[in-house]
């Protein structure tokens, strides 16, 4: 099944009671057995609810993985994979993760002898400094936020593979639509389904999907004895929204590279950071890895003062103002000041993320109003 019909078929069959195309939301917490332990799979709904398993099993399809498991949120994804570490075990992730992966790693678990490692990833050349015999986990986000470097993950896999470290690629920026992290060797994928998989902007929610068996099962053990489910409503909102993944994703990146250009050509921006340029540092890589280069921008403006870029947000119409990504409708974020506020100052700066860095999440609006949008902002 080709991509564009897997969002639309995959895990998903008519119900079998009434015929209903559409997978109905099973709003209910257990189910009748007809003698004592007699029932159709169906216990209880922290372990198995029928609207989720349609979902899980449609996100299993589109990564191409065997197994797919939701949670509450994308970072209840996460707590649940660290849990199948042990004390002692190292983790190494990339320095430009995802502000609230960071926040859990470090604030959450470390004090239960977990170590985080957060290095500057390019491709395995540049992880060997930091592996010891205890690292477990390397966790990879490509394109990160916002400076949107790209992590060669195949190289990586490579690499772990040999040493029995296991590989997470945190795809949510990307989607399966732009990039499939298990085709390219990694051990698992997680997603804020809350961002371009929901994509409207109306559901927060996570997933993994993973191929090893032994893994999965200690998964689905953590996910129904911890229990950060997601409910059969908010499955049913993303099931409906993945069924125009593609369609989205195609106008997400023709947008996207038309805003990137715009960006480039204006004489009062200074950086704009995309990987579809030709001289992004990592360009070959995503060309590579990925089949397009998405909607997420990132960009500078000359002189780079705060006060100019807050102005410009400001004067934005159709970019509002505010935290998250991937929906339908256009954002802008000002990590110096929101979802990267916690790193200090000198820190950021050396990674890049000046004061006056503004983050798109460009969405699916019709690109002329989004170009004029910024022409009179940035005016
Ligand atoms: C939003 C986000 C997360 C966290 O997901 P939630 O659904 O908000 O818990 C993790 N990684 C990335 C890249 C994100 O954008």
């Amino acid at each position: 099944m080709k991509f564009a019909t897997k969002t639309i078929h995959a895990g998903i069959s008519p119900d079998p009671g009434t015929g209903a195309i559409m997978t109905p939301i099973f709003q209910t917490s257990t189910y009748a057995q007809e003698k004592v332990g007699e029932h159709k799979g169906y216990e209880y709904s922290r372990t198995h609810n029928p609207t989720r398993t349609a979902l899980q099993n449609n996100l299993a399809a589109l990564e191409n993985g065997k197994h797919g498991l939701c949670f509450a949120s994308g970072l209840a994804a996460t707590d649940a994979v660290i849990k199948t570490l042990d004390p002692g075990d190292e983790v190494l992730s990339t320095n430009d993760l995802y502000g609230g992966t960071y926040r859990i790693f470090t604030k959450v678990f470390q004090k239960y002898g977990l170590q985080f490692k957060f290095v500057g990833m390019s491709d395995a050349e540049s992880l060997m400094p930091y592996i010891t015999e205890k690292t477990k986990l390397i966790w990879i986000e490509t394109p990160t936020n916002p400076m949107m470097h790209i992590i060669d993950i195949r190289s990586i896999t490579q690499m772990a593979r040999e040493r029995n470290i296991k590989v997470v690629v945190d795809n949510t920026f990307a989607t399966p639509y732009l990039q499939r992290p298990l085709d390219l060797g990694a051990d698992m994928v997680m997603h804020s389904v809350t961002k371009y998989l929901g994509g409207h902007s109306d559901v927060v929610m996570g997933a993994l999907i993973l191929n090893n068996d032994d893994w999965a099962e200690q998964l689905t053990f953590l996910q129904n004895a911890t229990g950060a489910v997601p409910g059969p409503q908010d499955c049913f909102l993303v099931l409906r929204g993945i069924k125009t993944l593609h369609l989205r994703m195609q106008r997400h990146c023709e947008n996207g590279a038309a805003v990137a250009k715009f960006l480039a050509e204006h004489s009062r921006v200074d950086k704009v950071y995309w990987p579809g340029f030709e001289d992004h540092p990592n360009h070959e890589v995503a060309k590579q890895q990925m089949d397009n280069f998405g909607g997420m921008i990132s960009f500078t403006l000359k002189g780079d003062d705060v006060d100019e870029a807050m102005a410009v947000m400001n004067t934005f119409k159709y970019f509002t103002i505010a935290e998250s990504l991937g929906g339908v409708e256009s954002l802008c974020g000002h990590p110096a000041t929101m979802t990267h506020s916690s790193i200090p100052p000198e820190e950021r700066r050396k990674s890049g993320l000046l004061d006056s860095l503004i983050r798109l999440s460009v969405g699916i609006e019709d690109i002329d109003d989004l170009i004029q949008d910024l022409d009179q902002a940035l005016a």
